[in-house]
């Protein structure tokens, strides 16, 4: 087996690697897990217009194993480039990574219209990537090849996530005087205890693992904090008939966020507050989450009440179109807006910062990661004053951040899930989707845990596995 890093190697985004494997017959064969974008300040950065280090063409299938762009932002282009295969992902994921490429292309779009950027893509691509799309179940055989064999499982990360495992099994190989193996690659693996996905499945065994390792050098905040934190932050917002500003990302952390609320108006406040969705992305999002309710986690009081849907509660209001949206401003507060983009880098949101930033009355709630050089981070660090849409705009409203919404394992978790329930670690680990701080840190946890070999693989390096 052979592997080589197109992305996420020493550094969180841009996931795709290259697997090369033998079958029962000695023939060898390509794959892809994950075809994602490089994210930063803008979607057209060098690396994504790269020609890729392989030829697509060869590429037999590619794995995917979750929606989000940095996963799945390059699958366009490389059908652009001449990939013909299969591209299997679990089934609600498809509804969900046709909307990330979809959105993916309108900011792209703006972007080469402001400032004369290349297209990574066009439409044609992503209609064409997605009848390339195969959907998959859970646990589903996927003999690929003789004697190798592909299956997803859940990730708990987002809707339809999954860690995938190839295996080709020892008996094929001890034919050509080889032994089988068993690589899994992690995809990004979910927190613990998240209230509306199933856990991430525990993982039976594995000789290799690709790994995940975005907060491996850190452990997350108890869960409860984060109905706590939110709770006061909605308490305050009423008291003082302010307005509660909450950037989420579209996938995932929104409907996260609406479970949260919706649980807190039933038990704790009763209050017709209203909350405004206004993300046309994240209210799309939201109706496969509800088309797919079957896979996510149903807790008791779903179980007691089936036909109740959680992410309509009677205060939220969906402002799809940009007329609905403006019917926010001439709402009396106290309200929630929960808007896009999560890291206050475009979208709705920026109408609403440059509106209420300037008034102590007002709350900002961060949830999600605000990367270095956004706005998010700008006033995260605790700026006084921020440029949006060219005015110098004073932040007067309180700002606060929950880290207990983080959709990703931290160090504790990821440990656990590498220990496989046969109890053999398994003989090489490489560390992929992280910041070279974090995975230096992990890398050195679980040399010093295992006592197994540790991988930090360099971009587009080859490495024996
Ligand atoms: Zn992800």
């Amino acid at each position: 087996m052979k592997l080589t890093f197109h992305g996420a190697a020493r550094e969180v985004t841009g996931s795709c690697h290259q697997v090369e494997v033998q079958d029962a017959n000695g023939k060898t064969h390509q794959y892809l897990f994950d075809c994602g974008m490089f994210q930063g300040e803008h979607m057209c950065g060098s690396k994504n217009k790269d020609h890729f280090k392989f030829d697509p063409a060869m590429i037999e299938a590619v794995f995917v194993s979750h929606p989000h762009a940095d996963h799945t932002g390059r699958l366009a282009k490389i059908v652009s480039e001449g990939f013909r295969g299969p591209i299997y992902m679990v089934e609600p994921c498809v509804g969900l990574s046709k909307l990330v490429l979809e959105d993916a292309h309108h900011i792209m779009k703006e972007e080469a219209e402001k400032c004369g950027s290349e297209m990574l893509y066009e439409m044609e691509d992503v209609n064409r990537a997605f009848e390339q799309v195969k959907a998959v179940s859970y646990h589903e055989h996927l003999q690929v090849a003789p004697g190798i064999v592909v299956m997803f499982h859940e990730a708990g990360h987002v809707l339809g996530s999954a860690y995938i495992s190839i295996d080709a099994p020892a008996d094929a190989y001890a034919l050509a005087g080889r032994e089988g193996k068993r690589l899994v690659y992690s995809g990004d693996i979910g927190n613990d205890n998240v209230p509306i996905l199933p856990d991430t499945e525990p993982m039976s065994h594995a000789d290799v693992v690709i790994c995940e390792s975005t907060y491996g050098h850190r452990e997350h905040e108890p869960i409860e904090q984060r109905s706590r934190l939110l709770k006061e932050a909605i308490v305050h917002i009423i008291h003082d008939r302010g307005v509660l500003m909450i950037p989420a990302f579209s996938i995932e952390r929104t409907q996260e966020l609406l479970y949260e609320i919706d649980q807190l108006l039933q038990k704790d406040l009763k209050t017709k507050i209203p909350i405004f969705l206004d993300s046309p992305m994240a209210i799309r999002a939201t109706e496969l989450y509800r088309q797919y309710q079957n896979y996510l986690k149903f807790d008791a009081p779903l179980v007691a009440q089936p036909d109740r849907d959680f992410f309509s509660f009677p205060n939220l209001r969906e402002t799809f179109s940009r007329e609905e949206s403006k019917t926010i401003n001439d709402t009396t507060p106290p309200m929630i807006i929960i808007a896009g983009s999560g890291m206050m880098s475009g979208g709705r949101i920026m109408h609403h910062l440059r509106r209420y930033l300037p008034d102590h009355k007002n709350r900002l709630l961060i949830i999600g990661y605000v990367a270095k050089g956004t706005l998010g981070r700008r006033i995260y660090e605790g700026a006084k004053q921020v440029k949006i849409f060219g005015d110098d705009i004073p932040v007067h409203a309180h700002v606060s951040a929950i880290g207990a919404f983080s959709a990703h394992g931290d160090m504790n978790k990821l440990t656990r899930w590498l220990r496989p329930e046969d109890g053999k670690v398994p003989k090489k680990i490489f560390l992929v989707h992280g910041d070279p701080e974090a995975k230096e840190v992990f890398a050195t946890h679980l040399r010093h845990t295992f006592g197994t070999e540790v991988v930090i693989p360099e971009y587009q390096s080859t490495y024996e596995a």
